[in-house]
């Protein structure tokens, strides 16, 4: 009543139905006061909200007091009149937890929030309704810069989002953004009736171009390439059509390009069966095809530098399957190439290396290994020849194996070279042998006939003395030649075994006997953990069990002790250990000290006679018994050698 003798305030004129409801309305009870008291930010505030035909919300104060206009009273349904002037928490107290938390926020630190398709489960008309808005909220700052309220712009989307989720809205929605270019073509005059960006990006067209035009009117470049019979066919046979790898002109940037498109064509069928357009799917695949062909261009000029090459080069796949093979291949084994890629490469290598071979394409193939092997393969004639092949794995970024490249290079001339410097040294062995022997049986004969009394009649020469230093040499030199007849006949596979059943606890003993004797200077200890018979060619364990002592005594000079050791080991295996407190062997060389002629080379070692063939015997007499030898040993701290042997 007291309020409507009051002069209406200039900023309620107007601002429709709202603007009269406010001016009507009793705001005695309301925490904003009079209008004619409000504070300037919030009356220019409600005057532009009134005068907007877009919905607006203005939220005053703590209490977050809610004045809106026309618009927006059309949103909020049986909630208003009572929502004008009312504190918001008492509105909407449903949706409150979800709405408050961002309008606290601004009257705190002014900072503006926004929201795309809010879904608030609201009762605006007496019932909980699924609605959706899109808002965004700012501050409105008073006179003194402090923030008054929040001045709300908002629109109701319900009807979009639900438009957004009906099927045939999503289907098209899927449509454009598929990752492919897809495009519908209503009628046989092909009118673009759904186009997709991509579709749109692959003819340099723009969508609003071209959208329910007649395709060909549009796409000019297009007419004579074939692709309107194409589509009649499609369009009046309703038989889809799929292209692989089709050549096409395209307009790119105004010009007319070369590209390659994969491409379907789909016949659309009314309930009827009819047709009523066609669908285009189309994917460009210039790029693949262009790097395609980068790749055959550079396999092309691989396989040129290979068939230029003299050695024999296959291409494998990651599972082991040739599929190349170069000239050098072709010319050795005299057949083509597809009878080479049929035929199967193990049917050229030695039965010999055969299963070896196949063995170490299994391990590369599970490990990536690099292959190395000797290796004989059929020529044309139908002789083997020596290889030496290597194939190495070819990997991608990721480590996973692509292919092998396998380079095979003969070297039969090699192996006969080998085998002719073998042949040599046996012979010359031979032919050493006897004389040697001879000499050696004289020497021996005349030591025994020299008394001391003769040697100081005679002569002031003292020929005992050098008799014996002959004899000593002697021993050297037929070792040697034992030495080089022994290697002769293992690399001939011709080590002969005369098995027996013997006790090798006497054997070591014997042996250690010989050598403590001739060998003053060292103390040899054997100790017996375990006794046993083995059935073994006695003499050439024997020699195993020399050289390995010898060596010992050799090998630390400024020493005095060695031990032997004989032990059970599991599994019916008897061990015999040889440690010495020489000058050792470094890490690196353990394995390389069983090859044949390997010395290691060192200051120390340039003191001691040898040739590196001791080791190399002993592993091969060891082997051929299902026996082996270990090492333990470090540079300057002794050596302890161990060979195994089965026991009966
Ligand atoms: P060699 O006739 O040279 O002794 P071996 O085949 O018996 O030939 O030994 C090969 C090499 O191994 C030797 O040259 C030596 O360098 C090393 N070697 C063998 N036994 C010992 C050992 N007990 N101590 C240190 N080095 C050893």
């Amino acid at each position: 009543m007291e309020y409507a003798k009051k002069i209406i305030p200039e900023f309620l004129s107007g601002g429709g139905e709202m603007g009269e409801l406010i001016r009507t309305k009793d705001w005695s009870k309301s925490s904003l006061g009079y209008p004619e008291e409000w504070p300037q930010s919030l009356r220019t505030s409600v005057s532009i909200c009134l005068n907007s035909s877009c919905p607006l919300l203005i939220w005053w104060s703590v209490d977050l007091i809610k004045i809106y206009n026309d618009a927006y009273r059309d949103l909020i349904g049986a909630k208003h009149p009572k929502a004008m002037g009312s504190k918001g928490a008492e509105v909407w107290a449903e949706v409150w937890h979800i709405v408050s938390p961002d309008l606290k926020g601004i009257l705190n630190n002014g900072e503006s929030t926004s929201a795309n398709d809010q879904l608030l489960i609201i009762e605006r008309n007496g019932h909980p309704q699924e609605c959706y808005f899109t808002f965004s909220n700012s501050a409105i700052r008073d006179e003194t810069g402090n923030i008054g309220g929040v001045f709300c712009v908002v629109t109701e989307t319900t009807k979009k989002v639900f438009t957004e989720r009906h099927p045939s809205t999503q289907l098209k929605n899927l449509f454009l953004q598929a990752p492919v270019a897809i495009c519908i073509l209503r009628g046989k005059e092909y009118v673009i009736e759904v186009i997709n960006e991509r579709m749109a990006d692959m003819w340099d067209r723009r969508i609003e171009d071209v959208l329910n035009k007649p395709a060909f009117d549009i796409l000019k470049e297009l007419r004579n390439q074939g692709f309107k019979e194409l589509l009649d066919n499609v369009f009046f046979k309703g038989e889809r059509f799929v292209a692989e790898e089709l050549p096409i002109n395209l307009k790119r940037n105004g010009k007319i390009e070369n590209a390659f498109v994969k491409f379907i064509y789909e016949p659309l069928l009314e309930e009827d069966g009819t047709i009523s357009g066609v669908m285009a799917l189309a994917h460009e695949i210039t790029e693949q095809v262009a790097a395609r062909k980068r790749i055959e261009v550079s396999e092309a000029k691989f396989r040129q530098v290979t068939n230029l090459m003299p050695g024999k080069i296959t291409n494998t796949d990651a599972t082991g399957k040739v599929f190349y093979y170069n000239q050098a291949w072709i010319d050795y084994t005299g057949l083509s190439f597809e009878e080479l890629i049929n035929s199967g490469w193990d049917k050229m290598i030695h039965p010999a290396e055969l299963s070896k071979l196949q063995a170490q394409w299994k391990l590369a193939i599970e490990t990536g290994k690099e292959i190395d092997i000797e290796i004989r393969i059929l020529n044309k004639k139908g002789n083997y020849k020596w290889h030496h092949s290597r194939s190495s794995a070819v990997k991608d970024d990721a480590g996973k194996i692509k292919m092998w490249i396998s380079v095979t290079t003969e070297i039969q001339k090699i192996k006969d070279e080998e085998q002719r410097k073998d042949n040599f040294i046996k012979m010359v062995s031979h032919e050493l042998k006897t004389p040697v022997t001879s000499i050696k049986g004289y020497v021996q004969l005349l030591l025994t006939m020299i008394k001391e009394e003769h040697e100081v009649l005679l002569s002031p020469i003292p020929i005992k003395l050098f008799l014996t230093r002959i004899d000593k040499l002697i021993l050297r030199l037929s070792t040697l030649i034992t030495e080089l007849l022994d290697l002769s006949r293992i690399e001939a596979d011709k080590l002969e075994l005369k098995k027996e059943l013997f006790n090798l606890n006497e054997l070591i003993i014997e042996a250690v006997e010989d050598m403590q004797f001739t060998n003053p200077k060292h103390i040899i200890k054997i100790h017996h953990d375990f006794k046993c018979n083995i059935y073994a060619d006695k003499g050439r364990i024997a020699q195993v069990a020399i050289n390995l002592i010898t060596n010992a005594l050799k090998y630390s000079a400024n020493t005095d002790e060695i031990k032997l050791k004989i032990f059970k080991e599991a599994n019916s295996y008897v061990s015999v250990s040889i440690q010495d407190y020489g000058i050792g062997i470094d890490k690196k060389d353990h394995q390389k000290i069983f090859e044949r002629f390997y010395r290691v080379v060192g200051k120390s070692e340039e003191t001691y006679p040898g040739f590196g063939i001791g080791l190399f015997i002993v592993k091969e007499i060891l082997s051929q018994h299902d026996g082996y030898i270990t090492i333990e040993s470090e540079k300057d701290k002794g050596a302890l050698f161990t060979f195994t042997l089965p026991c009966v």
